[in-house]
């Protein structure tokens, strides 16, 4: 053997070694991305890099879907005082304040302020 064909194989192995280790790190890349799991540091910080890098469409972004849930919120509580008003279970008088308690049956009841003592006298059980 010559020394020129020992360079050589050495060369070639050498290149053989580069080449099985880049296919595993490959196949690691691709195992990691096909993966469910997702590496939460990495993706916070991708997320942190992007809001960064676009300040002004992310929070538009954010205003818009808080506003469009505001809407939502605001469609199930209506403002006006007489939907809120709930009557109370003992007295069935109409109360801004009810408190809420579970009975000994294990049954939600909302009582007012006059019926509150009752129900604290009951053992009723505040919720
Ligand atoms: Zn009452």
């Amino acid at each position: 053997m010559t020394p020129i064909t020992i360079t050589l194989l050495l060369v070639a192995a050498a290149l053989a070694g580069a080449t099985t280790a880049w296919l595993i790190v490959r196949s690691k890349r691709m195992r990691k991305k096909t993966s469910n799991i997702v590496d939460l540091a990495a993706a916070r910080r991708r997320k942190t890099r992007e809001a960064s890098l676009n300040p002004i469409t992310s929070d538009a972004t954010k205003r818009k879907v808080g506003s469009a849930k505001g809407a939502d919120i605001r469609g199930f509580t209506p403002k006006n005082a007489d939907t809120r008003l709930q009557s109370c279970s003992r007295c069935q008088k109409k109360s801004d304040s009810v408190g809420f308690y579970v009975d000994e049956y294990g049954n939600l009841v909302g009582v007012c302020k006059e019926c509150r003592k009752s129900a604290k006298n009951r053992d009723l059980m505040p919720l």
